[in-house]
């Protein structure tokens, strides 16, 4: 067995070997014109467990890896990560929304993949310390932020199916603008799943993702943008989208599926939640059977549909494919829950409304 940390152990920034670059490679950031997921910061954090613990603390410039072609995530899939992002508050200073949150969560999604706990110590100092180092990466024109990817995946250089016994720990960075930058069409998926009960749905392990992929794809061709998957038994309750919660306000009532096993616990979909229970919006969090969402957009009853996560914040969905009929939902204005929950989202990060929960950590 694998030693775990206590997670409150603090790691001393002096653990971080530090090299920086001599060649920024900043001039490439375009503000006003970012592409998802492509450019990556100057600097990256990486980790090795080995012998029962995590050393070798370090960030270097940002550049390939080399892997034994025998690597054991490479075949198995043995590989979790984390999502969060950085902003600059209207004062210039680089804050994280809810880190510690994905931290735990990393942790979590550890457990169910035979990984070793990353010490919450650790994780906190390596996000801190690199986003020191790569501070001028995190833009500040409306919509964007610096996408924050740790990820964790074994190293072991074994073919045979085991649980792996070397591991490493990387943090990697990259601005990104808004992700979908108009409203989604999403169809409700039900013959693919993605999850299932004692499934590692709950996970955000790297396998989840694949298997999603080729379900995606068909619904693309037939013009979609996103799935909305269903319980994978039935298939007759709404579950998430790939990368988002879903929530859905019928009537004057915000619905959700709540977490399970087979639901991501999304930290944007806890924020949320919590916001409109303090604005004193009805929430619902049970679940959400297909039938009523569809029967509620035929009567007109269905006011909004968005997703909710941390590369789009809050994705407002303008259509609906069920089985052979599409659904269209009204355009969003400034009335709509959705609009105001972004600007309260927006606003919280940005400094010009009071973190009163929290939820800033300032780098
Ligand atoms: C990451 C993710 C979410 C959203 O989680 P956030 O913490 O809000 O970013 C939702 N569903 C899935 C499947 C995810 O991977």
């Amino acid at each position: 067995m694998y030693t775990t940390y206590n997670p409150l152990i603090m790691i001393e920034t002096s653990a971080i070997r530090i090299e920086k670059t001599t060649q920024s490679r900043i001039n490439e950031l375009d503000e006003n014109n970012i592409p998802f997921g492509r450019l990556y910061s100057d600097h990256m954090f990486l980790a090795d467990y080995k012998d029962g613990q995590w050393q070798d603390l370090r960030i270097v410039p940002y550049q390939n890896i080399s892997l034994s072609p025998a690597n054991s995530a490479l075949h198995y899939g043995i590989t979790i990560f984390e999502g969060l992002k950085a902003y600059r508050n209207k004062d210039g200073e680089v804050v994280v929304f809810r880190p510690e949150a994905n931290a735990k969560r990393l942790n979590i999604s550890a457990e169910r993949m035979c990984i070793p706990a990353v010490p919450e110590g650790l994780f906190m100092e390596a996000l801190n310390e690199l986003l020191k180092i790569d501070a001028s990466w995190v833009p500040s024109a409306p919509g964007t932020a610096l996408y924050v990817r740790p990820f964790v995946f074994g190293m072991d250089e074994y073919i045979g199916i085991r649980p792996s016994e070397n591991f490493r720990f990387m943090i990697i960075t990259g601005p990104v603008g808004s992700y979908y930058t108009k409203p989604v069409r999403v169809k409700i998926e039900t013959k693919f799943s993605r999850a299932f009960e004692g499934g590692t749905g709950f996970a955000k392990a790297g396998g989840n993702y694949a298997a999603s992929l080729y379900p995606a794809r068909l619904a693309q061709k037939m013009g979609f943008d996103q799935l909305i998957w269903t319980d994978g038994k039935t298939h007759q309750y709404i579950e998430e989208s790939g990368t988002m919660n879903v929530m859905f306000m019928i009537d004057d009532v915000l619905i959700t599926a709540p977490t399970s096993g087979t639901i991501l616990k999304g930290i944007t979909r806890d924020s949320v939640l919590t916001i409109a229970r303090e604005w004193g919006v009805k929430v619902e969090e049970r679940p959400v059977a297909v039938a009523e969402v569809v029967a509620a957009a035929k009567e007109g009853r269905l006011k909004e549909a968005f997703g909710v996560g941390t590369a789009a914040t809050i994705a407002p969905i303008a259509t609906i494919g069920y089985e052979d009929e599409v659904y269209d939902l009204p355009a969003a204005d400034d009335s709509f829950f959705s609009r105001k929950i972004l600007k309260q989202l927006s606003g919280i990060r940005s400094g010009e409304i009071a973190d009163k929960h929290g939820w800033i950590y300032k780098i």
